[in-house]
C-alpha cells in the first residue's frame, strides 16, 4: 500500500519537477547569504573566503540534491537495468568548479559571487581535493562516474569513506615525508550523510549447520559486527538534469550484542573497542601496484562488499519478488580484483539467505558481474593468504573452495589432467603459503574480462592470462581509457575551450565530443594559431606563477615547460627525464657562449608521489631535488634550464600544470603501462607528448600521426629480447657519463645515490633506460628543433586538440554500456 501510494504521489509530482531552486544571480546570492547565516552560522556581516566557499557549496548541493532526487525517483519509475561500479579507489578531486560547470550555473554564481565582494576563482582555492585513491585507476573511477552521469546512463557508484586518503606528501631538504591527509576536518559540503542507510558487516566467528525443515544449511555464526553507513556523493551530468550518486561507506561501531559486552563490567574497554570499528574505513592504502596480504585491506574490502552489496540486493527486492530478473537488472562492474569478494558476497546472500540452489545462484552471479584488470604482469596480481581470509571470512572461504573444486572439474573434463595448467588456472594457489589468487576467482566468476588498452588486451593474452584467453577467448575484450573533456578541459582550461567553441561555431562538443575533429581543418590558420599560443601563455604565467610561489625559482614563460607527472615508479622512468636532465646540463657546461645562442630554454617540471615504503622511488625524488639545486644555482645555465619538483601532485595539481605545459612526458618501458591516462589529458590541452609505444599511447600514435608526436624507445615486443641480452648490450658514453655524474657525487648524496645508480647498471638494467637513452634523447632533440618553429608546434598541438576525442571517457562508457553491461541511457525528462 505505500507503494502504490508513492508511485501515485510520484506521478503528480512530475509535473512540478521543473526545478524549485532558481539559477538566477539574484537567487544565487539569496542562497549563500541564507547559507552564511543558518549553515555555516556566521554573520552574514562578517565571513570570510572559506566560509564564503561554504555557503557557496551548500547552495550548489541544494541544487545537485533537487536533481539527485528527481533522478532517483525517475529511475526507479523506469525500472532500468542499473550499472552498480564498485571500486576501492576514487579520485575525485575538488567539487565546486566542476558541478557548476555541469549545472550550467558558472557565471551566475561568479555574478552572484562578485556582488557580494567574492571572486568565484579564489574560493575555488579554499577546496581541498577528495583524494581517495592512488593515481590512474582512481581517476579514471571519476572520470568515469561523470561520463555515466552526462551520457544518462542508470548507474550508481560505491565505494569507501576513507577518513585520510592519499598522504600529503611534504618535500624536507628534497626528501619525500608523508602526512595524514584531513581532508574532512572543516566538514565537506558535498556530500549527504545516511544515517538510516546502514547495514551490519560481520567478520570472524565460525560456520555451523543447522537444520531446517529437514534440509542442511550452513550458518556463519560471526565473531565481530561493525556497521557500514552510506554518505552519498551527487554527481552531475553536463547538458542534463540527470544526477547520479556515488554512495561511500564509513565504518561505525554496531549496537547489536551490546547486552553482552557491557555486562562484563569493562564499560569504558567495551566502549573503546567499539570505536575501533571506525578504523576499517579510516585510511586508504596508499600502494598503486601491488597488495600485500594485510588483515585491515582484507577488512576494508569486504566491508566495502558486503555493505554495497547488501544495498544493492535490497534496492533489488524493492521492485522483485524473487531473483530471475536479477541479471536483467543489474550489472556489476569490478574496478580490478580489490572488490571480488563481491562475487562470493553475492553467491553467499543467495544460497544462505535467499535459500537459492548453487546451480541457479552461480548462474546469476556470473551473467550479473563484469571485471576489469589494470594489472600488466602475472607478479602484479593481488593474492590473499588462505588462513587470513578464513579467519576473517569463514564461510565465504568455503564458498572459494566450493566454486574453485567445481571449476577444476569443468577444467579437467576439457584439459585432461594436465595438472601444471590446472594449478596455474586454479582459484587456489598450493605452495608453502596458501593463497587465493583474486584474479583467477574474477575471471571464472565475471561473464567478460576487460583489458584497458588494445595492447594491455594482448598483453593479457601472451603472458597474464594465456590460459584463460584460451578457455574463454570471448570473455577477453578491451576498452580503452578516456578521460572526461568536463573537468580537464571546461572546468581546468576555459579560455582554450572558449576558444575551441568559437572557431567550431558550437559549445556541442563538451558533450558529443567527436565534434572536436572539426579543429583540424583551422590546424594552419594564422589567426587560430596566435589565438592559440596565447590561451597557452597565459596558463604558463599562471603555472609560472605557482612555480615560484611553491619553489621560490623564477622561470620564463619563453621557454619550454615540459612536463611529467604521475606517481613515481621506476618502470614509469622519472630516472630517464632526470638522465637526460643531467645531459643537457652537462652539454649547456660545455658548451662555447656563440653555442649556448641556440639552445631552447626548458623548464623542466616533474612531480608525483612514492609510495612510502618504496625506497628506490624516494631516492628517485631526492635526486631530482638535488639535481635541481646544482642546475638552477649555476649562473653559466641561468634561463636556458630550470628543473622544478612539484610537491604533492593531486588532481586540483593536475588542472593547473597541464593546461600550462607545452611538452609532457611519458616514459614508461614498452609493456608495462596497462594504459596510462594522465597522457591523454594533455593531449586534450594540445600539449605535446613525448613518450614511449605504450599502453594507450601506441592508440594516440595512430590517432593523431607519429609525426605530430616524439615517440621513442623500444616496442613491446622488442623488450623481452633486450632483456634477456641486457648484460651484453653497450651503454652508450653519454648514459655511461650521467651516471658516473650522479655516482661520483656531482649532485653531492654520494652514497646515497649509489643504490640507484646500481638500478642500471651491470646488466641490472630491468626497466632499460640505457637502452633507449639515445632514442630519448633524439626525441628531445626533435622536440626542441620544432619548438623553435612555433608555427608548425602551434598546429602539431592543435592537431593533438582535434585528435583527442577517441580518448574521451565518453567514449569508454559507450564502449562499456553497449558491450559489456548491456545499459541503455534513462534521461530524466526535464
Ligand atoms: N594521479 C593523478 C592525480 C592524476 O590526475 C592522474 C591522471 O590525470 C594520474 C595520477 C594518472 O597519470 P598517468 O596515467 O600519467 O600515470
Amino acid at each position: 500500500a505505500r507503494r502504490s501510494g508513492f508511485a501515485g504521489r510520484a506521478e503528480r509530482m512530475f509535473g512540478l519537477m521543473d526545478g524549485f531552486l532558481k539559477n538566477d544571480p539574484w537567487s544565487l546570492q539569496k542562497d549563500v547569504m541564507h547559507h552564511v547565516e543558518y549553515t555555516v552560522a556566521r554573520s552574514r556581516f562578517s565571513f570570510d573566503d572559506f566560509e564564503a566557499y561554504l555557503a557557496l557549496s551548500h547552495t550548489i548541493r541544494d541544487r545537485l540534491i533537487e536533481r539527485w532526487h528527481d533522478t532517483q525517483v525517475y529511475f526507479k519509475r523506469k525500472d532500468p537495468k542499473r550499472l552498480y561500479f564498485l571500486s576501492l579507489e576514487f579520485l575525485m578531486g575538488r567539487s565546486l568548479s566542476n558541478s557548476t560547470v555541469n549545472l550550467g550555473i558558472k557565471d551566475q554564481c561568479a555574478d552572484a559571487l562578485n556582488q557580494l565582494g567574492f571572486e568565484f576563482e579564489q574560493l575555488v582555492e579554499q577546496e581541498g581535493d577528495a583524494a581517495l585513491g592512488n593515481g590512474g585507476l582512481a581517476r579514471l573511477s571519476a572520470c568515469q562516474m561523470d561520463s555515466l552521469a552526462t551520457l544518462d546512463f542508470p548507474a550508481w557508484g560505491y565505494g569507501l569513506r576513507y577518513q585520510f586518503g592519499l598522504f600529503r606528501q611534504v618535500i624536507l631538504d628534497g626528501f619525500q615525508h608523508e602526512q595524514p591527509d584531513y581532508w574532512l576536518n572543516f566538514g565537506n559540503p558535498w556530500e549527504i550523510e545516511r544515517i538510516h542507510v546502514s547495514y551490519a558487516v560481520k567478520f570472524y566467528g565460525a560456520v555451523e549447520e543447522e537444520l531446517l525443515n529437514g534440509v542442511k544449511r550452513k550458518v556463519w555464526i560471526p565473531g565481530e559486527t561493525v556497521e557500514a553507513v552510506a554518505y552519498d556523493n551527487p554527481i552531475p551530468g553536463y547538458g542534463t538534469r540527470n544526477t547520479i550518486n556515488l554512495r561511500l561507506w564509513a565504518a561505525k561501531p554496531s549496537g547489536e550484542g551490546d547486552m553482552e559486552s557491557y555486562n562484563t563490567g569493562d564499560y569504558i574497554n567495551a566502549v573503546v573497542n567499539r570505536q575501533r570499528a571506525e578504523t576499517i574505513s579510516s585510511v586508504l592504502y596508499p600502494d598503486d601496484r601491488s597488495y600485500q596480504g594485510k588483515e585491515l585491506r582484507l577488512k576494508q574490502q569486504y566491508f566495502f562488499v558486503t555493505a554495497s552489496t547488501q544495498d544493492i540486493i535490497r534496492r533489488y527486492k524493492d521492485s522483485h519478488s524473487n531473483f530471475d530478473d536479477f541479471s536483467n537488472k543489474v550489472a556489476l562492474q569490478l574496478n580490478d580484483t580489490h572488490p571480488s569478494l563481491a562475487i562470493i558476497e553475492v553467491m553467499r546472500i543467495l544460497i544462505d539467505e535467499e535459500n537459492i540452489e548453487w546451480n541457479r545462484a552461480w548462474s546469476i552471479v556470473c551473467d550479473s558481474f563484469s571485471f576489469t584488470t589494470h594489472t600488466v604482469s602475472p607478479e602484479g596480481l593481488e593474492k590473499i593468504p588462505a588462513d587470513l581470509l578464513g579467519s576473517l571470512l569463514p564461510r565465504h572461504l568455503e564458498i572459494i573452495y566450493e566454486i574453485n573444486f567445481l571449476f577444476m572439474e569443468e577444467l579437467k573434463k576439457k584439459l585432461g589432467l594436465n595438472y601444471s595448467q590446472l594449478s596455474q588456472m586454479s582459484i587456489v594457489e598450493e605452495g608453502a603459503v596458501k593463497n587465493i589468487r583474486m584474479a583467477n576467482l574474477s575471471i571464472v566468476g565475471c561473464h567478460a574480462v576487460n583489458g584497458v588498452s588494445r595492447v594491455h588486451l594482448e598483453l593479457l593474452k601472451k603472458r597474464v592470462f594465456k590460459d584463460f584467453c584460451e578457455l574463454w577467448p570471448q570473455k577477453f575484450q578491451y576498452k580503452t581509457n578516456g578521460a572526461t573533456q568536463r573537468r580537464w578541459m571546461v572546468v581546468s582550461n576555459p579560455n582554450l575551450c572558449g576558444l575551441i567553441s568559437k572557431w567550431l561555431g558550437t559549445e556541442a562538443w563538451i558533450r558529443d565530443v567527436d565534434l572536436l575533429i572539426g579543429l583540424k581543418e583551422f590546424a594552419s590558420n594564422t589567426d587560430l594559431q596566435h589565438e592559440w599560443r596565447m590561451v597557452k601563455r597565459v596558463n604558463k604565467m599562471r603555472l609560472a606563477e605557482y612555480i615560484e610561489a611553491i619553489s621560490g625559482v623564477k622561470v620564463s614563460v619563453d621557454a619550454m615547460f615540459d612536463v611529467q607527472i604521475k606517481r613515481i615508479h621506476e618502470y614509469k622512468r622519472q630516472l630517464l627525464n632526470l638522465f637526460g636532465i643531467i645531459h643537457r646540463y652537462d652539454c649547456i657546461k660545455n658548451m662555447e657562449k656563440s653555442g649556448k645562442t641556440k639552445v631552447v630554454p626548458r623548464v623542466c617540471i616533474i612531480g608525483g608521489k612514492a609510495a612510502p615504503g618504496y625506497e628506490i622511488a624516494k631516492k628517485i625524488i631526492k635526486l631530482c631535488h638535488a639535481v635541481a639545486e646544482t642546475i638552477n644555482n649555476d649562473p653559466d645555465v641561468g634561463d636556458l634550464l630550470k628543473l622544478v619538483f612539484i610537491p604533492d601532485y593531486n588532481v586540483s595539481v593536475a588542472e593547473l600544470v597541464i593546461p600550462g605545459s607545452d611538452l609532457s612526458q611519458h616514459l614508461s618501458t614498452a609493456g608495462h603501462e596497462a594504459s596510462g591516462t594522465g597522457s591523454m589529458k594533455f593531449l586534450m590541452n594540445g600539449c605535446l607528448l613525448l613518450a614511449t609505444s605504450d599502453g594507450s599511447t601506441i592508440e594516440i600514435i595512430e590517432e593523431i600521426g607519429n609525426d605530430n608526436m616524439f615517440v621513442f624507445g623500444a616496442k613491446v615486443d622488442e623488450v623481452p629480447a633486450l632483456r634477456e641480452m641486457k648484460s651484453s648490450l653497450k651503454v652508450p658514453l653519454q648514459f655511461a657519463r650521467v651516471v658516473r655524474m650522479v655516482r661520483d657525487g656531482y649532485f653531492g648524496h654520494k652514497d646515497y645515490f649509489e643504490s640507484l645508480c646500481k638500478t642500471v647498471e651491470n646488466g641490472g638494467d630491468f626497466y632499460l633506460l640505457g637502452n633507449d637513452f639515445m632514442s630519448y634523447l633524439e626525441a628531445q632533440a626533435a622536440a626542441d628543433k620544432t619548438f623553435v618553429d612555433q608555427e608548425k608546434w602551434t598546429r602539431m598541438s592543435i592537431l593533438s586538440s582535434a585528435g583527442s576525442s577517441r580518448f574521451s571517457s565518453d567514449r569508454t562508457i559507450q564502449e562499456y554500456a553497449e558491450k559489456t553491461w548491456n545499459i541503455e541511457p534513462c534521461k530524466c525528462p526535464f
